[in-house]
């Protein structure tokens, strides 16, 4: 489904991500550990066409992603990410923000992604919550609101980048839970995290990247209970 081969990125003189070579197939789900700055974040970006790179290929659906593709903006369409950060426009209400792309930039008709998109509100409990604004809203119930947003694009693939780094401990759990059911379901994603327990339950395949290489990768139980290399086993010391 998705595919990069011999990926290298740099920043100015920086060498982010060296010699990436990674596949995903369709219904799988991979986890991406590593230290702060080995290029995690980059590497997403680079997977949905948000930074240029500089050698290397990457492929969604057997089509070359590069930032020159002029159907970029419709592969991008497809391949759903959420961040750190929400950004859900404040001035509009929860439904408001989710119907905002699917009719704007997919021109679908309001009535019909309405309804979608109270389904996908039941779903992460907050169907109630379809007219309040942002500001009125929790960080955890902005970060699932964020997800149905990207969801309701009827995305091939999602992408996560910590979404849960910046909420409060008792928010975490349920925007966890939330990526969980939707592992369940069958959805193809991408998760960038540092909540091991989480990884392991979630994932179908962990990678442990370092200063921009891959250095193992493998089944979640294997690499958490006997990681092969010193630097992963120093890294999973850390969360002890
Ligand atoms: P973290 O766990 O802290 O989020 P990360 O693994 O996501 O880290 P990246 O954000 O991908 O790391 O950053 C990898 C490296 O690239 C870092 O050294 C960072 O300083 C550098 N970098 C990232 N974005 C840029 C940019 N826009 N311009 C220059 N350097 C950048
Ligand atoms: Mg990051």
């Amino acid at each position: 489904l998705l595919q990069t081969e011999h990926l290298h990125k740099s920043f100015d003189n920086q060498e982010v991500l060296r010699d990436i070579s990674f596949s995903l197939t369709k219904g799988e789900v991979v986890v991406i550990i590593g230290p702060s700055g080995c290029g995690k974040s980059t590497f997403l970006r680079c997977l949905n066409g948000l930074e240029p790179i500089n050698s290397g290929q990457i492929r969604f659906h057997g089509e070359e992603i590069s930032a020159q593709n002029k159907q970029l903006h419709r592969v991008r369409q497809k391949i759903g990410m959420v961040f750190q950060s929400y950004d859900l426009f404040p001035h509009l209400s929860i439904l408001e923000n989710i119907l905002l792309a699917p009719m704007k930039a997919q021109g679908r008709a309001r009535q019909e992604v309405e309804k979608e998109a109270i389904e996908l509100l039941t779903r992460v409990g907050l169907a109630e919550k379809r007219d309040a604004y942002p500001r009125q809203l929790s960080g955890g119930q902005k970060q699932r609101v964020a997800i149905v947003r990207s969801l309701i694009m009827q995305p091939d693939v999602m992408l996560f980048d910590e979404v849960t780094a910046a909420l409060d401990p008792e928010m975490v759990r349920e925007v966890l839970q939330v990526i969980l059911e939707l592992a369940n379901t069958g959805m193809t994603m991408v998760i960038v995290t540092h909540e091991m327990e989480f990884a392991q339950a979630v994932a179908d395949r962990v990678i442990f990247m370092d200063k921009g290489v891959i250095v193992e990768e493998g089944q979640p139980e294997k690499f958490f209970n006997c990681p092969q290399t010193e630097r992963a086993k120093q890294f999973l010391n850390m969360f002890h």
